[in-house]
């Protein structure tokens, strides 16, 4: 009896977490969450020593989400909720790449994302700051989608949307 109750709970679960997916991706730029958030809407932002060229296009898009939310991204110092970073990697696709682990659905210190030099190297600097502005989407909660918005799981795709979307900043300030 325990054991069905369970069940049909996780069944409900799965249905609701089902529900507000589609709900969340019928709009024309809407979003979707990748099941973590920080404890608290003050999260800290560690920058490691980097090119001019990529600290800009972090700093930018930090400010970007910060102002565009309800999630203040305060420049902090190493063990930070967040450590932004640039690497030179030609074995992979990836121009950014965000790495983040949670417990719970919160956030563990640090996530770290990573601007990729080998493709943003030959970016102008607005398109730097638009893959840094997506990989600081997943650091504080939103997931990939596949249609033209800030999220758009690839550059090409994002199609020169450089910025979170209204829908973005709406999905982050449901989340904190
Ligand atoms: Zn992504």
């Amino acid at each position: 009896m325990l054991k069905a109750q369970k069940s049909l709970k996780a069944t409900v679960i799965t249905m609701i977490a089902t529900l507000m997916i589609l709900f969340s991706a019928s709009g024309a730029n809407a979003y979707v969450y990748n099941g973590g958030k920080w404890g608290s809407a003050n999260i800290t932002v560690y920058m490691y020593p980097m090119s001019s060229k990529s600290a800009s296009a972090w700093t930018a898009a930090r400010d970007n989400w910060s102002q565009a939310t309800d999630v203040n991204l305060y420049a902090g110092s190493p063990g930070s909720n967040i450590t932004l970073n640039e690497t030179y990697n030609a074995n992979v696709t990836w121009d950014g790449i965000a790495y983040t682990s949670r417990s719970g659905g919160v956030f563990l210190s640090p996530a770290n994302a990573y601007l990729n030099t080998r493709y943003t190297n030959g970016y102008t600097n607005i398109k730097t700051r638009g893959v840094a502005a997506h990989e600081i989407g997943h650091t504080i909660g939103l997931a990939d989608v596949n249609y033209q918005t800030l999220m758009a799981g690839n550059t090409p795709l994002r199609g020169g949307i450089y910025y979170p979307t209204n829908d973005e900043i709406t999905g982050i300030n449901r989340l904190y």
